[in-house]
């Protein structure tokens, strides 16, 4: 029998849809509309071919923007939750904003707390917003708003969510959705924008029994503006698992699950798309509804890996929960090539410094290395098919050498089962002539972590990514395709690259009950989801050097797309330019998808970059890079 909680009953008190916490009771009703008609809900039945739409979404400035009384106004129906965030950084530039105190405090103290993710607008990769207001001691020109919202609603029921969704619609305005602000490609930002924030949604409850379906088991109430590090605190007082990112500020139940979202366990338990039994929506209408196999059966299959931002706001979920699960871990750390230069002791009398560090296990040779690596790679699918993760780094450190390191995750074997399980790799290296030395993994039942959702800052680079094929690895390590795979990954990694590959089998007998998601189908069939990161940083370089270093990943990408034709690439850690994304992030999915994006959101409400939908608009920016600093119009039209 379902578990029988407070939010049930006071859903039944109140008369409205299930919910799963309390603040999803408050609603917002026909009633309260009254005479502010720009937040009534929203009838599709209304439109018809006939309907014009504006060409661009309103924006500071033009005829439609909403004039002051408006936001007054709207603020004051919020209750007073609408803000108007200045970029954090506004304190350092010249100007009414200017602060010396606050500005050193960005440098000295911000990035080892929770200023930045607490920030109403800060995403953590910068340049998508246009780099208008960059954290700096000698800021050169101006800040502006860029492409950080106008305004933002701190939400804390879904009261607050259908209005702005209202608002917004009514009104012609763009709309961003921000948790956290982790989005790599300025999903959770945009210029001239109402943003919805879901950070303060906070809430969980452990459910000790949950019948669905065919599931029958342990559950969890989790919302939406949870983030990962509080999920494993959950997994500690509750003694259970959660599918939960391994970034520990990622907002599970926002982006990560919506784009499919992979973890240290994601060979065993699937993805994070796999986990929600059931969604609590607002949708593009501003109504809240429930998404489950048997109610809004599209919006349940489309929330679930379709892409993030796309057909509503989730406030919340009833997710799947496992019992305790023991994760050993190893690492696995060389080098190749000339290590001459490797200083092993750090000695500075003047400043108390003398001690000597133990150099990883190295070769002289760059074919052993690379040797080495292949065969990391292909012990890769025996990891995978035991319920193992693993997650590496691959770089050039100089013209003449490379590092390798890798933390192997082996859930559910003990350290011991785990130590015997990898001896085969370490035997192999050493034969090769890599003396890397076993020692027994670390075991942890406890998934707390230490850094309590602090110190979190904005990186500032690109990369991109790919799914890589399990197939590519069947005709065994002698094979044709493992081997030109590995040589265009060496390929990468020689022209600069750093290669960070992920080892995940979330296939879907993984996936479990009830299945029948719109995760990328890759994901599905995958053995290594892989990021190409380009160490460039973006700060203050100009538009015509960052788009020819774009192109240069671009061009190294494509050898790895060559060599995994079948491949794709996971939407949430990927290149906004990546070519043919429709068929990269969703596969053949992607036209049922399109079909209930238009459906459920005929407005066109909901717009994040690369999601289905998005290309019949486009962000207009001055520098032609592909940011979040523009207006946002039709593709084709000519305002
Ligand atoms: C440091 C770091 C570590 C990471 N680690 C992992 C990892 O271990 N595994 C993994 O798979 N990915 C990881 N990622 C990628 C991560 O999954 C994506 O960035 C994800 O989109 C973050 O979701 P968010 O809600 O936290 O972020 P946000 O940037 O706030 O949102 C991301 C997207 O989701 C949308 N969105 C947010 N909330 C909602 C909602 N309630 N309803 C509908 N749409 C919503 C936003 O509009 C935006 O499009 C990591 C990213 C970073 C920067």
């Amino acid at each position: 029998m379902c578990h029988f909680l407070l939010p049930a009953l006071l859903a039944l008190l109140t008369g409205v849809n299930a919910i799963n916490f309390a603040w999803e009771s408050v609603q917002l009703k026909d009633s309260d509309v009254g005479n502010f008609s720009v937040i009534a809900f929203g009838d599709k039945s209304k439109l018809s071919f006939l309907t014009s739409t504006p060409a661009c979404k309103a924006f500071p400035g033009s005829s439609d923007w909403p004039i002051d009384a408006e936001w007054r106004q709207l603020n004051v129906s919020l209750g007073g939750v609408l803000l108007k965030p200045i970029p954090p950084a506004a304190v350092c530039y010249p100007g009414p904003n200017y602060d010396a105190n606050k500005c050193s405090y960005l440098f000295q103290n911000a990035t080892f707390t929770r200023f930045y993710i607490n920030d109403p607008v800060t995403v953590l990769t910068a340049w998508p917003q246009g780099g208008t207001c960059y954290a700096t001691p000698f800021p050169v020109g101006n800040c502006t708003q860029g492409g950080f919202p106008e305004y933002v609603v701190n939400a804390s029921t879904v009261k607050h969510i259908q209005m702005a969704v209202n608002f917004a619609r009514n009104k012609n305005l763009r709309l961003v959705i921000k948790n956290t602000g982790h989005d790599f490609v300025g999903r959770s930002t945009g210029a001239g924008s109402l943003s919805i924030w879901t950070h303060y949604l906070k809430s969980f409850e452990f459910l000790p029994e949950y019948d669905q379906g065919e599931y029958s088991d342990t559950a969890a109430r989790v919302s939406a503006g949870l983030e990962a590090w509080e999920m494993y605190a959950y997994m500690d007082k509750y003694n259970i698992t959660l599918v939960s990112p391994g970034g520990s500020t990622v907002g599970p139940y926002g982006g990560w699950m919506a784009g499919g979202g992979h973890s240290t366990i994601g060979s065993i338990y699937g993805l994070g798309s796999d986990q929600p039994l059931s969604l609590q929506v607002v949708t593009a209408d501003g109504r809240y509804v429930t998404a489950d196999p048997d109610t809004n059966e599209d919006l349940y299959y489309a929330l679930r890996g379709g892409g993030p931002g796309t057909y509503g706001i989730v406030t919340s979920a009833i997710v799947k929960a496992y019992p305790p699960l023991y994760v050993s871990e190893s690492v696995v750390t060389f080098v190749g090539g000339d290590f001459s230069m490797l200083n092993t002791s750090i000695t500075n009398p003047s400043l108390g410094l003398n001690f000597t560090f133990t150099p990883p296990a190295s070769t002289k040779s760059i074919e052993t290395f690379f040797e080495g690596v292949n065969f990391y790679q292909y012990f890769g699918k025996k990891i995978v098919d035991n319920g193992g993760t693993a997650y590496s780094y691959i770089s050039r450190t100089s013209n003449s050498s490379f590092s390798f390191t890798t933390n192997i995750e082996t859930p559910g074997m003990t350290k011991e089962e785990s130590f015997s399980f990898l001896q085969p790799l370490y035997k192999k290296l050493n034969d090769i002539g890599i003396p890397v030395n076993q020692s027994m993994p670390v075991t942890s039942l406890s998934w707390g972590s230490t850094r309590q959702g602090e110190g979190d800052s904005p990186g500032n680079s690109r990369f991109a990514t790919r799914l890589f094929p399990y197939s590519n690895w069947e005709d065994g390590p002698d094979g044709t395709v493992f081997n030109n795979t590995m040589a265009a990954i060496r390929s990468t990694i020689e022209a600069g690259y750093t290669f960070h590959g992920i080892h995940i089998k979330p296939d879907e007998a993984t996936a479990g009950y009830p299945g029948n998601s719109a995760v990328n189908p890759a994901f599905r069939t995958a053995i290594m989801h892989a990021d190409l990161f380009d160490n460039t940083q973006l700060q203050g370089i100009a538009p015509a050097l960052a788009k020819s270093t774009h192109v240069k990943l671009n061009d190294a990408m494509n050898l790895i797309r060559n060599a995994t034709p079948d491949g794709g690439s996971y939407i949430n850690e990927a290149d906004v330019q990546e070519p043919n994304w429709q068929q990269s992030f969703f596969g053949d999915k992607y036209e049922r998808l399109l079909e209930i994006k238009r459906d459920r959101d005929p407005w066109g409400l909901f717009w994040a970059a690369t999601t289905v939908g998005s290309e019949e608009w486009e962000v207009r920016t001055a520098d032609g890079l592909p940011t979040q600093n523009g207006k946002l119009c039709k593709v084709g039209s000519s305002a």
